[in-house]
């Protein structure tokens, strides 16, 4: 099987180079006080994680992402604009 050269994915609107998206998420906790309830959040923890997404810098459109078979970003279908 040859290994076939990486292009990286493009914009099918504006050619331009597409980015994957990734969204952080902050997660605050909120203690329970002796009256049932909830107290002043507070930072808990942090974490984020790629959601396979590749975004347009350019026009802001998305497609779905897609891997190779050696895991390289491809382009997906178009997804609808929010
Ligand atoms: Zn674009």
């Amino acid at each position: 099987m040859a290994l076939v050269p990486y292009r990286v994915p493009l914009c099918k609107e504006c050619d331009s180079p597409l980015s994957v998206v990734e969204h952080h998420i902050h997660e605050y906790l909120r203690r329970i006080r002796p009256s049932g309830k909830a107290d002043k959040p507070f930072k808990g923890s942090f974490r984020h994680y790629t959601n396979e997404v590749l975004k347009c810098e350019k026009c802001g459109q998305r497609y779905l992402a897609k891997r190779d078979e050696d895991g390289r970003f491809q382009r997906g279908r178009k997804l609808k604009r929010a």
